[in-house]
Parts: C-alpha cells; structure tokens; sequence
C-alpha cells in the first residue's frame, strides 16, 4: 500500500478503511501483469457516506462563500496543492506508469500538467469578479449579479489520464468554492488517492473534497444518481457518459460530458512531410493510443499519399516499444488485457473489411517484454473505406487509419462525416487555407501545424450536439462550469410601491 494513504476512501477530512468483508479490485501493472496493490470497492452507503460529508460542508457555508477572505483562501490552498503536486512529482510519476502503463516521461509530463492546472485556477480565481452591480434602467432599483458555487460536486474520470482529468475538474471545482465527491477510474485510482492525501496536507477544510474508489456500475451510477449532488462531470466514453446524462436529466440536474472522438488529421501537399509524419504518429500513438482526442483518422492529399505512408512506416517501425519504467520507451503497455483485446479485435476486423496493413497489427518484438504486457504495436492501415467500423468508431489504441482525398473541399466534408465533434488537425504551409479549414471544422477544438499539444490557458472539450459530450475544462470556461449565478434585485426608492391604490387611510 503507498504510504501516502491511510486508508481506502477520503471523505469529511479523514482517511475510511473499507469494510474487510467487501471485495477489493487489485492494481494490475499492465507491464508486467502483476498485482501490485488494491484499491476500496465502495458501497452505496460508502458512497452516500462520501456525499453527505460534500453536502454538509456545503449547507455549513463558510467555504463556498464568496468573500475575500474565502476567496483568498482558496487562492492560497490551490497553489500550495500545485506546489505539493511538483515537490512529490517523482513519486506520483512512477505510481502512474506501474498503474496504468504510460511511459515514465509522459506520466512526468502529466504531473507537471496537473500541478499547472492548480496554478492555472489559482491565477483565473484571482482575476474573477465575483460579484457585480449591474445598471437595470430605473433609478428605484439596483441589480447585483453574483456567482456562487454550484454545490456538491460528482466528479468521475477515465484511466488514460488518471491524475490529470481529475485535476482538470477538481482544481476548478474547489477554487469556485464547491464540495467535490472525486470517483476516478476502477482500472487507475492510485494518483488519485495520492491527490487525496496532498489535498489534506495542503489544508482543505474537511468534506470539500472527497474521495471513493470502485467500479463504474455500482459505485459511479450511485454517485450519479444521488440526491445530494447538485451537478456531475464527467470523462470517460460516449456509453457510459449517456447513462451518466440519463441519471442527471432524471432529477434535472446539470452534467458535463467529456466523451470519446475519432478526430481528424488533415495532411495538404505542401507540408514538410516528416514533420507531418512525425505528428501523426504523436497524435494518435502518444499515451500509447489512449488518447480522446487522438487524430486517428488521417486524410492525406493524393499527390504526396505514398511517400506519406512510406514515411509513416518507416517511423512507426522505429518507435521504442518496451518497459515503461525505462527513460526512451515511447510505447507501453494498454491499461488492460481487455483494452489489448478489443483493440486487437478492431485490427482483426478492419483487416476482413479489407483494410490494408502498412505495418503493425501485432505485439511488438523486443525482449524486455518477454511475451509479458499488454502491448500492441504502433499500427497503420491504408485505403480504410469510410463506411468501415475503423474509419468510424474510437480504437482507443494506437491504430492509424489513412485514406486520401484530392480537394480542400472533399477533406474538409470527410473530416466532419462522424458523429464525434472533440477535436482535428490540419497541417499546411498555407497559413489562410488552415485558418479556412479550422473556421469549418465541426469541433471544440483544432489543431494547426500540429496534433495533441493541450494548455490549461484554453477550453477543452465537444462540439455542442455531437457524441463528444458538452462542457468545457479548462480555460476560464472551466471555473464558469461549476459556478452558478444570482440575481439580486434592490428596492432602493424611499416610495411605497403604490401598485394597489389604499382607499381607506390606515388607522395605524
Ligand atoms: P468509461 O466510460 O468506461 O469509464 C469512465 C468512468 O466512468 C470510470 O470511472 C468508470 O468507473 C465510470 N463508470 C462506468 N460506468 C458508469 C455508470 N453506469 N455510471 C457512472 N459511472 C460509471 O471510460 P474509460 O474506459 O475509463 O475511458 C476511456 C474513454 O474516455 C474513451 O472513450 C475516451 O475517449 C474518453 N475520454 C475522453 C476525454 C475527453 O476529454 N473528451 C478524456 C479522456 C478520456
């Protein structure tokens, strides 16, 4: 067990130790396929536990108010979070690799991130007016718009980023002042449980933010459905995210969705071709596949199709695949051995829907692995058909899917023919034509020149009306997300209102 907890589940300022009789998930190192350690399955009455700690620190008001002073306050424990986050990044790093199998350098990477995110709120709590008055037109009343917070807080997330989606909705959450009831992902909780114990030490009063561990069916559903949240947000796929929706739509409360994509990567004729190469492959192989935004569908101008695919061959072939522990591996493991099947399912089918594969498809050679790991090879298909499952559906691996297109017009109508909406990317050295086709991309986000890179300072998240979810993270819109507004309307005018005309004098 890490040191850092001391016990299965957080909530109202203390560690809980699960009941010894109820069953446990254990932690799978996806390298090895070893059990490393165990996490609490909570119960119901756990997770009731946990949201009525939320709704009492909540209903006792000092820390959701907005005053100075509280808002100072919060201010202050964010950044010593965020501090806390970088001064315990190594051991937070390796717990991430060992749990879910990204490599080392890129578990890194996402603690620098998540410590970011922290700052990030800090500094946006700090620039928030949140309370102002505002002019109605008459002189017998003054208006006062204010933004409080919304209240207890579902926050439930995905395995590809344990640590850091969590942090993408609990720092914002706590800097507007709302109590947060965090459930992170059955398959990788440890980071979080750690997040736990930095947001103790760092002093966040008791019951602001709490924390369950368990599976989605029983442990999230029950989180979602209960009374006492007053919002959800959510990250994980386009299924679970709609049963999410459906439990909230059911008391009409609100709820964010993250959800899935299948993003597009457009490559024209008068790129660098490495450097475009070298893009894709980041775009949907980095975080070894496992990425909601990845840039799996590329459309690339026939005129350089070839060269580009002989190029992205000989890339993905040199990738290093191998022990995430190790500095260098830029492949590991997926998160599981059913994620490594349904992926390795969708090559297989892609092949009989006569796909052709440019390389991959298989575990990748070495020897550090010894036949151990979830691994599968960085892969490439050509001429997908757009109608096939692989051109349409998230792999949620590291799997490329490449056709080619001959007009700006036909890339553009292909990238946006998916249900999804999350993100795509254009690459051109044709500055106007990629401001052309980020102004028509049906998409919450866009990349030009590039795929992947992500920034606190911007929103993140689905095009309105499409299977990517709605909402956004990050940016200032992500302090917005879990702040509500009051209206507060003044009689200032020393007259009766005199709507009801007195026809008889008072005797008072
Ligand atoms: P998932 O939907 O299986 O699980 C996500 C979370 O929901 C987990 O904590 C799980 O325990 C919980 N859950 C499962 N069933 C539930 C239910 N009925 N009620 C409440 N909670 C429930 O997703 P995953 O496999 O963990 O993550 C992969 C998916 O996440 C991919 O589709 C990916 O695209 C998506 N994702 C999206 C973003 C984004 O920003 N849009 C970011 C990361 C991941």
């Amino acid at each position: 067990m890490m040191s850092c907890r001391a016990g299965d589940f957080y909530y109202g300022g203390r560690w809980v130790r699960a009941d010894p009789k109820q069953r446990r998930f254990p932690c799978v190192n996806p390298a090895t396929e070893q059990i490393f350690d165990d996490i609490g399955w909570a119960t119901p009455k756990v997770v009731s536990d946990a949201v009525n700690a939320a709704r009492e620190c909540y209903d006792q008001g000092d820390w959701s108010s907005q005053t100075p002073i509280q808002v100072s306050r919060r201010i202050m424990l964010l950044r010593r979070t965020a501090e806390l986050i970088r001064k315990e990044k190594g051991a937070l790093a390796s717990t991430e690799t060992r749990d879910c199998g990204k490599p080392l350098e890129e578990s890194e990477w996402d603690v620098d991130d998540a410590s970011g995110v922290f700052e990030h709120f800090a500094s946006v709590l700090e620039r928030r007016v949140m309370t102002r008055d505002v002019d109605l037109g008459d002189d017998s009343f003054a208006g006062s718009l204010r933004a409080e917070a919304v209240g207890v807080v579902a926050v439930i997330t995905p395995w590809n980023y344990p640590l850091l989606m969590a942090c993408w909705k609990v720092a914002p959450a706590l800097a507007a002042g709302c109590c947060v009831v965090l459930k992170p992902s059955e398959h990788a909780s440890l980071t979080c449980l750690h997040l736990a114990s930095i947001l103790h030490r760092s002093g966040f009063p008791p019951g602001s933010f709490n924390l369950i561990t368990g599976d989605g069916q029983s442990a999230g559903a029950a989180l979602a459905s209960h009374p006492h949240v007053h919002k959800t947000s959510f990250t994980g796929s386009t299924a679970t995210g709609e049963s999410v929706a459906l439990a909230a739509a059911r008391q009409c409360k609100p709820c964010s969705l993250e959800l899935g994509g299948k993003s597009a990567l457009i490559v024209f004729e008068d790129c660098d071709i490495d450097k475009a190469v070298e893009w894709a492959m980041f775009g949907c192989f980095w975080t070894n596949g496992q990425i909601c935004s990845a840039t799996s569908r590329v459309l690339v101008h026939s005129s350089i199709h070839d060269d580009f695919l002989e190029a992205l061959q000989a890339r993905s072939l040199e990738i290093r695949a191998g022990d995430p522990m190790s500095r260098g591996t830029r492949l590991g493991p997926l998160v599981s051995a059913a994620q490594r099947d349904r992926v390795v399912g969708m090559i297989r089918r892609a092949e009989e829907e006569g796909a052709r594969l440019v390389c991959g498809g298989g575990r990748p050679k070495g020897v550090v692995m010894d036949g151990v790991g979830y691994y599968v090879e960085p892969t490439v298909f050509a001429d997908v058909d757009d109608s096939s499952e692989l051109w349409r559906e998230e792999v949620f691996g590291p799997v490329l899917a490449v056709r080619p297109f001959d007009t700006e017009e036909e890339a553009v109508v292909a990238a946006n023919a998916t249900k999804y909406g999350l993100a795509a990317a254009v690459i051109s050295s044709d500055a106007a034509r990629c401001e052309r086709v980020a102004r028509r991309m049906r998409t919450g986000l866009v990349w030009v020149n590039c795929s992947q890179p992500c920034f606190p300072q911007l929103p993140w998240g689905g095009k309105v009306g499409r299977a990517s979810g709605h909402g956004r993270d990050l940016g200032e819109a992500g302090l917005d997300a879990y702040l509500d507004l009051k209206s507060v309307v003044t009689y200032t005018s020393a007259d009766k209102w005199d709507w009801y005309p007195q026809q008889h004098k008072s005797k008072l």
